[in-house]
């Protein structure tokens, strides 16, 4: 994140505030979409994924577990402070409150990832990802993490509850949860078609091209010129025969850092910055406070 110096041709002329386009990766290498998926996940996979987030129909009592209800008390606090946070939405008093706990017991009982079997528990303690049980934390403590011995492995009926306060499960629970239950179905959790890539080859050996795909410099030259690397990278100023111009440049208010005022930098700074040849966008430091890369770059000398 930042800016450089390139030597680039005097006459190099690729549009400045644009992408160089060898730094993009040409179109003819992007895959086709894979016909029988659109993640990479198979059939199943899809449907199970669709179903740990309640895009599915989905009922408790198809994992054994029970449905929740609204005076279930991690509903019934969520609704409190979910009125409480925004009364001219939910409107105040004890049937706003009930209202939105109905609305909320209905969302968590429409998904998977609110009411998992013992199954779905043992494949996340596995994983390593429900701490909260499973190990003991102390901020003060290295490693603050430590497994509690011997091994603690929750319910369903507590983890579900934990579902429902804080975060809960992320993506990676998700993941782990989705595959377990294909092995255990005994079907495949990702597409045959693409092998999982979702997407296919446009030719045969169009993944190995991408493989060999590299990014290809500007040409190189005599010129000065100030780049921007914060994208992919690309020209920001013209091409300048001598580093005393690119300087003056950068120190005219036709460059702007940021356009932002503060950052105008002074000619001394700007020429220190293109002889170091590179800066960060920003650097802050208890002696200066934050200042552009290239100021600070100019103060170090
Ligand atoms: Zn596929």
């Amino acid at each position: 994140m930042g800016r450089e110096i390139r030597r680039v041709p005097l006459d190099f002329d690729f549009p400045l505030d644009e992408t160089w386009s060898g730094f993009l990766s040409p179109d003819e290498l992007d895959s086709l979409p894979c016909p029988d998926c659109k993640s990479g996940r198979s059939k199943r996979a899809e449907y199970l994924h669709d179903l740990w987030y309640g895009n599915v129909p989905f009922r408790p009592e198809d994992t054994g577990s029970m449905p929740y209800l609204p005076s279930a008390p991690a509903i019934r606090s969520k609704a409190e402070r979910n009125v409480a946070h925004a009364p001219d939405y939910y409107g105040v008093g004890e049937t706003a409150i009930g209202l939105e706990a109905m609305r909320l017991t209905t969302l968590y009982n429409n998904a998977w990832c609110h009411h998992l079997a013992q199954e779905d528990v043992e494949a996340l303690v596995e994983g390593d990802r429900l701490r909260e049980f499973t190990h003991t934390f102390d901020a003060n403590r290295n490693p603050r993490w430590e497994k509690i011995e011997p091994a603690a492995v929750p319910t369903a009926a507590q983890v579900n509850e934990w579902s429902l306060t804080g975060f809960g499960h992320d993506g990676i629970n998700a993941h782990i949860a989705i595959e377990a239950r294909c092995k255990r179905e005994g079907v495949e959790s990702t597409c045959q078609t693409c092998e999982g890539e979702g997407g296919i080859e446009a030719y045969p050996g169009q993944w190995a091209d991408r493989e060999a795909w590299e990014p290809t410099d500007p040409p190189a030259g005599d010129g000065w010129q100030l780049w921007q690397t914060v994208s992919e990278g690309g020209p920001i100023s013209p091409a300048f025969a001598t580093p005393e111009e690119l300087a003056r440049w950068m120190a005219s208010p036709e460059y702007t850092w940021g356009a932002s005022k503060h950052s105008a930098i002074s000619y001394e700074s700007a020429l220190a910055f293109v002889n170091a040849g590179w800066a960060p966008s920003f650097v802050s430091t208890p002696q200066t406070g934050l200042v552009s890369g290239v100021e600070y770059v100019g103060m170090q000398d």
